[in-house]
């Protein structure tokens, strides 16, 4: 008998009739001697109803307010497939974070999960239910509900299993596992048996959205095993025996393995949320980027890329990347409290900017990664706009347009095309 954590995303939880196939699955592996716990996103499309809602009412809705109201999509998905499992014959009991509870810090919209009581989970496991939890949420110390960020779910998933000291944590979604790449960008995407926590933490961080990085920072540090793999299988499942154990979907490893064959790239990740400013004719003196990037931070805003140009004449132009979600509080900021103080010329703006990162363990040992990056992306008539580097990645900046080009081009480039070229994801 094992202890599994399932979390199950919005598509999979997307109508009624996928929440009848869900709750078949969770039986399967209840029939099976082992015990479930659940824990669902909001069914797709609902939390951006929500959010939508909210923002008729006002561009930044009050977080205290937003997080009670956000939340509610997973209540009624918590619900809806505990009574699907009942109507299977199987035990099921659904639970709010706050009913558990999910105890989180306070940043509304973002909350962090400091400490979960298992105890209530526990009791209904050892009665023999099924127990579904609401993924995404959490209260605070003032008993207030919070929320921990879109795709938060799966970080609750990761979160309960580290908790329960489950033996896996399977995160269900829409694509039968982690590729080389977004499978919606390359059908020549190919499906990872295997990746390590740091290379799957560097993909989520640069925007492969098929983990909440938040999830895979937490599975890391409490050493949960971690599958992701597909909803949509009718393939086997509900056994935990080796053969699932070696076959199915993708899992996360702690292990780098001794494979001599170590690609030298595992994955091509991309981020379409980048929006570049360029602050232009500042006087090149200490303090300049202090100057311009402090007020941008005070005011939460998560600075990325950054670049200072060589000076001429005593000036220099000095860009930065931010989320386009926080692009225009960032450009207000610069325009109405830096400008003039640091004698700059122009703040210039692009949101027609892309991320292009790749990653892989295996750059520690290869030179020569970086330039074969440019050499592809220049024959391939595309502009380099920034870079930077890390031990395990190569990030550029390009043009939107240049995207699908980009990753293209640099899937086959570094070998990761699988051989037929034909997708593997169903409906993709
Ligand atoms: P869920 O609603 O189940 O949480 P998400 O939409 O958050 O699902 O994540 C699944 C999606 O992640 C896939 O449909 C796929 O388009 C996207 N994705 C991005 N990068 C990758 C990747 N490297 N491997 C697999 N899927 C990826
Ligand atoms: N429902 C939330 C979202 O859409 C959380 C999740 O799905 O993981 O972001
Ligand atoms: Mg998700």
């Amino acid at each position: 008998m094992a202890l599994i954590v399932q979390k199950y995303g919005g598509t999979s939880m997307g109508s009624i009739d996928r929440i009848k196939n869900v709750a078949k699955r969770v039986k399967r592996w209840h029939d099976h001697g082992h015990q479930v716990v659940v824990v669902v996103s909001a069914m797709s499309g609902e939390t951006n109803r929500l959010i939508d809602l909210a923002q008729q009412i006002s561009k930044q809705p009050d977080p205290r307010e937003y997080d009670q109201m956000v939340s509610t999509g997973e209540q009624v998905s918590i619900s809806l497939l505990a009574m699907a499992i009942k109507e299977l014959g199987v035990g099921a009991r659904s639970f709010t974070g706050r009913q558990i509870a999910i105890h989180t810090d306070s940043t509304h919209n973002k909350a962090r999960i400091e400490k979960i009581d298992v105890q209530r989970v526990q009791q209904q496991l050892d009665a023999g239910n099924v127990v579904v939890v609401a993924g995404f949420q959490g209260v605070n110390s003032e008993d207030d509900i919070t929320t921990l960020g879109r795709g938060g779910s799966d970080t609750t998933g990761v979160a309960m299993a580290a908790a329960l000291g489950a033996d896996e944590c399977q995160i269900y979604t829409d694509v039968d596992g982690v590729y080389t790449t977004d499978p919606r960008v390359t059908a020549k995407a190919r499906k990872l048996s295997k990746i390590t926590f740091e290379e799957m933490l560097e993909m989520a961080s640069l925007g492969s959205k098929v983990l909440q990085i938040r999830s895979v920072e937490f599975a890391g540090k409490y050493q949960v095993p971690l599958r992701v793999l597909s909803s949509f299988d009718e393939g086997k499942d509900g056994s935990f025996d080796d053969d699932f154990k070696n076959n199915v979907g993708t899992l996360i490893t702690i292990d780098e393995g001794d494979d001599m064959e170590q690609p030298v790239i595992s994955g091509i990740a991309f981020n379409r949320d980048e929006a570049k400013i360029v602050v232009r004719g500042v006087p090149d003196h200490p303090g300049i980027a202090s100057a311009i990037l402090t007020p941008i931070s005070n005011a939460n805003i998560e600075i990325d890329m950054i670049l200072q140009n060589l000076s001429t004449n005593g000036t220099t132009d000095f860009s930065f990347t931010v989320n386009r979600t926080e692009f225009d509080r960032a450009l207000d900021i610069l325009n109405n409290e830096v400008k003039d103080d640091i004698n700059a010329k122009e703040i210039h703006s692009d949101s027609n900017v892309v991320k292009v990162s790749l990653v892989g363990v295996g750059m520690r040992s290869h030179a020569g990664v970086a330039s074969t990056m440019f050499q592809v992306l220049a024959e391939n008539n595309i502009n380099i706009q920034m870079i930077s580097t890390s031990e395990i990645k190569i990030s550029v900046l390009i043009k939107e347009q240049y995207l699908e080009k980009a990753v293209k081009s640099l899937h086959t480039a570094f070998g990761l095309d699988r051989e037929d070229g034909e997708s593997q994801v169903a409906g993709l």
